[in-house]
C-alpha cells in the first residue's frame, strides 16, 4: 500500500492526463491501427521537434485512416525532413521583438509574454517549433523585469499570456500572475492564446475557474481550433465552464493542406464554433516555418476559399484571413480581390 502525507498535493486530473501523453511514434500508430511503415519517417522527424498528443485528443481520431485531419497536425512526416528554400526558424520576426526576456511587442497597445515554452499537444506547423523556449522560461527574475516593464508603459492596454500555452502552467502560478497584472492600473484586459481547451478540456477546472473569475480584468481568450472534429462535447463543456467564469472566447485557426483547406469543412468549423459559443477570429496562413512547407496553401487558393466561406456564411462567422509579416504594425488581411 502506498502511503501519503495527508497534505501531499494531488495532481488535478488534467496533470495526470498530460503527463501521461502519448510521446512514442509507434504508440500513436498501434493505437490507432495504422501501418507501420510511417514509424522510421515518424521517429526521424520526432527527433528534431517531439511527438505530444494527449489521449482526449487522440480519441477523436478516426482508427484506420492515415489522412484523418486531426492525425496530420500531430503525426511527424518524413516531409518535416526536406526543407524548401524560404523556410526559416523565426519566420515571424519574434526574437527581434523581445522587450525583456519572455516580453514581445510588435503593435500598439498589446504586448505579448512568453510564459512557457510547454504546450499539451505538438503542432507539426507550429511557427514556434524552432523558438529558443529555454532561454525564455518565467523564472522569477524574468517575471519582476516583466512585470517592471509592463507597469513602467502605460501605452500597453493589453496583456496577451502566449508560449507555448500558458494553459501548461498550474493554477498557483497563472493565478499569481494574473493577480499580478490585475494590479497594473492601466491594464484593461487580459488575453490568453491557448489551444489546451481544445487538445485537453479537462484543463478547463474548478481551480481555473477560481482564478479566472476572481480577476478584475475582463478576460478574451484565442483559442485555437482547426477543425470541426475536434469540437466534441467534451470541449463544448469546457468552453461553457468559460464563458460561465465570463471569458468572452474567439478562435483562430491555421489554413493547412489536407487539413482544413476546404470550403465545406471551413464551413462547418464556423458554424460548430458559434454553436458552442465561440466567434471565429482570423484563419493565418501558414507562417514559413522550416518543416512546415507540405502543408502550404498557395494564396491564389485561400483567397478563393474566403470568397467561398464568404458567400455561405453570415458575415460575423467568416474569420479574417490574415498573414503575419514581419516588421508590420498588425496582422495583414489577404483581402478578396475585388474586379475593378
Ligand atoms: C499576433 C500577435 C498579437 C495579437 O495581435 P491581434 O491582431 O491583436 O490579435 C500581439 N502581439 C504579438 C507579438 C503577436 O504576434
Ligand atoms: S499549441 Fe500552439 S504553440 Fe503549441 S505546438 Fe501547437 S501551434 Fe505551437
Amino acid at each position: 500500500m502506498i502511503s501519503r502525507t495527508p497534505d501531499a498535493p494531488q495532481p488535478a486530473r488534467w496533470q495526470r492526463e498530460l503527463a501521461g501523453a502519448i510521446t512514442d511514434p509507434a504508440e500513436l500508430l498501434a493505437r490507432l491501427q495504422l501501418d507501420p511503415a510511417l514509424l522510421e519517417p515518424a521517429r526521424a522527424a520526432a527527433a528534431t521537434f517531439a511527438l505530444r498528443v494527449p489521449a482526449s485528443y487522440l480519441a477523436r481520431m478516426r482508427p484506420g485512416d492515415p489522412h484523418d485531419p486531426l492525425l496530420r497536425q500531430v503525426l511527424p512526416l518524413g516531409a518535416e525532413l526536406t526543407s524548401p528554400p524560404g523556410y526559416l526558424a523565426d519566420p515571424v520576426g519574434d526574437l527581434p521583438a523581445g522587450r525583456v526576456p519572455g516580453l514581445l511587442q510588435k503593435y500598439r497597445g498589446r504586448a505579448l509574454v512568453i510564459t512557457t515554452g510547454a504546450c499539451a499537444v505538438h503542432c507539426r506547423y507550429c511557427f514556434r517549433r524552432h523558438y529558443p523556449y529555454a532561454q525564455a522560461q518565467l523564472t522569477p527574475g524574468r517575471r519582476a523585469a516583466i512585470l517592471a516593464a509592463l507597469a513602467g508603459d502605460r501605452q500597453i492596454h493589453e496583456v496577451i499570456l502566449s508560449g507555448g500555452d500558458p494553459l501548461s502552467l498550474g493554477d498557483h502560478r497563472l493565478a499569481d500572475l494574473v493577480a499580478a497584472l490585475g494590479e497594473i492600473p492601466h491594464l484593461r484586459r487580459l488575453r490568453l492564446h491557448t489551444r489546451t481547451p481544445i487538445v485537453l478540456p479537462s484543463r478547463i477546472d474548478g481551480q481555473l475557474s477560481k482564478w479566472l473569475a476572481a480577476s478584475r480584468l475582463p478576460m478574451v481568450f484565442v483559442l485555437h481550433a482547426n477543425h470541426p472534429q475536434e469540437l466534441d462535447s467534451t470541449v463544448a463543456s469546457a468552453l461553457a465552464r468559460l464563458r460561465q467564469a465570463g471569458a468572452t472566447l474567439l478562435n483562430q485557426a491555421v489554413l493547412l493542406r489536407g487539413v482544413n483547406d476546404d470550403a465545406e469543412t471551413l464551413v462547418r468549423l464556423s458554424e460548430r464554433l458559434f454553436e458552442i459559443g465561440v466567434l471565429p477570429y482570423y484563419l493565418h496562413l501558414l507562417d514559413p516555418v522550416r518543416g512546415a512547407a507540405h502543408f502550404d496553401v498557395p494564396l491564389a487558393r485561400a483567397r478563393a476559399l474566403l470568397a467561398e466561406i464568404s458567400g455561405r456564411l453570415s458575415g460575423y462567422l467568416v474569420p479574417r484571413l490574415v498573414r503575419e509579416i514581419p516588421g508590420a504594425p498588425a496582422k495583414v488581411p489577404v483581402d478578396l480581390q475585388l474586379a475593378d
